[in-house]
């Protein structure tokens, strides 16, 4: 007699996708049919900053092209080894506006929550490669401290959950964290700024719409998407389930050179976040961090591209270009 066990065909929960990510340059330069390329340094492991690609983020890569604006993304390349004068570890100086561990307050009347200190993709350009997060790590002992900050200023009306990646914490977290800021009451606005939409679409299942979008709070969702080709069908279907829930969401990019500076990839982007019900929000040069220059577009050029860009575009699919400057009251508006 045979017998069968049945084993119901699952799909992966977002925390098996994440755990089950490239984290090896060589299994992903195999996966991609680039073995043999020497594009890439190998980070170890060990490194403070090692590869980390989601599956799901690397099946939208195109096989066998080493310049796939995707992979660009997430390879360490050796040109991270060089140094550049005004290249450094802290660009936005954000250890400056530190007032309280996890908060960061640089803008009136918003706040920016380091709600957990992971991501579930390594980008290279990334400015918080050298942030002191063991300083910042999330769960509710390290966020109550933010917490009592945020009560007790009256003037803060919105709350930015950030990164790292904030949807890296665990949903009975998020959902107390949420709670306890809803029982603010000068707090009107939730802002979850988060990459885990966008390279693991499942992140948004269940558990996680049920804080997300079930507090008092008018809630957004601002995603990080910078090429046309990690837009796809579950991507849109994840957007989709934000929106039944009546969240607002919007994209931010940023302007890497090699991945998406050309007028016809941000037309394009811009395009299809629309076709997706996503709005671009802002459009980020480059934060000046070791071991990102060769991302670096020259200011000129962006501007050059971005005026090519606003004569295609309707204005309401037009993102903001700005650039981050410490010191200032809000980012810098390019124009
Ligand atoms: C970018 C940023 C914000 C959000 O700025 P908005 O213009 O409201 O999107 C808030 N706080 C910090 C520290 C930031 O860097
Ligand atoms: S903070 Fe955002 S941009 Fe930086 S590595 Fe994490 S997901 Fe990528």
């Amino acid at each position: 007699m045979i017998t069968q066990t049945a084993v119901p065909w699952q799909t992966p929960t977002w925390k098996e996708e994440l755990s089950g990510a490239f984290r090896s340059v060589d299994d992903l330069l195999q996966f991609l049919e680039l073995e043999g390329t020497d594009l890439a340094f190998q980070s170890d492991s060990t490194s403070p900053f090692p590869i980390r690609v989601p599956i799901s983020y690397a099946r939208r890569m195109r096989k066998g092209d080493p310049d796939d604006p995707l992979l660009r993304q997430v390879l360490p390349l050796q040109a991270e080894t060089l140094t550049f004068p005004g290249f450094v570890a802290d660009p936005l100086e954000e250890a400056r506006h530190n007032p309280v561990p996890g908060v960061v307050h640089k803008y009136e009347g918003r706040v920016l929550l380091i709600t957990s200190p992971a991501c579930a993709v390594h980008c290279r350009y990334c400015f918080r490669r050298h942030f002191p997060y063991e300083d910042n790590t999330g769960g509710k002992a390290h966020w109550q401290p933010a917490l009592d900050y945020i009560a007790g200023d009256l003037s803060v009306r919105e709350v930015i959950l950030s990164g790292g990646d904030p949807l890296a914490a665990n949903d009975n977290q998020l959902q107390w964290l949420t709670d306890q800021l809803a029982r603010i009451g000068h707090i009107r606005r939730l802002r979850v700024h988060s990459r885990f939409p966008v390279v693991i679409p499942s992140r948004i299942d269940d558990p996680c719409l049920s804080w997300l979008g079930g507090s008092r709070l008018d809630t957004i969702m601002v995603l990080h998407i910078n090429h046309p080709a990690e837009i796809d069908s579950n991507l849109r279907a994840m957007v989709a389930r934000l929106k039944d829930r009546n969240i607002t969401v919007l994209n931010q990019a940023v302007l890497l050179k090699g991945v998406n500076d050309s007028a016809e990839s941000l037309e394009l982007l811009s395009e299809a976040l629309f076709a997706a019900g996503v709005l671009p929000y802002y459009l980020h040069l480059l934060d000046p961090v070791a071991g990102a220059s060769h991302f670096d577009l020259p200011v000129s050029e962006a501007l050059a591209l971005y005026r090519t860009l606003s004569g295609r575009l309707p204005g309401y699919l037009l993102p903001k270009l700005v650039q981050d400057v410490p010191g200032k009251a809000s980012k810098t508006y390019i124009v």
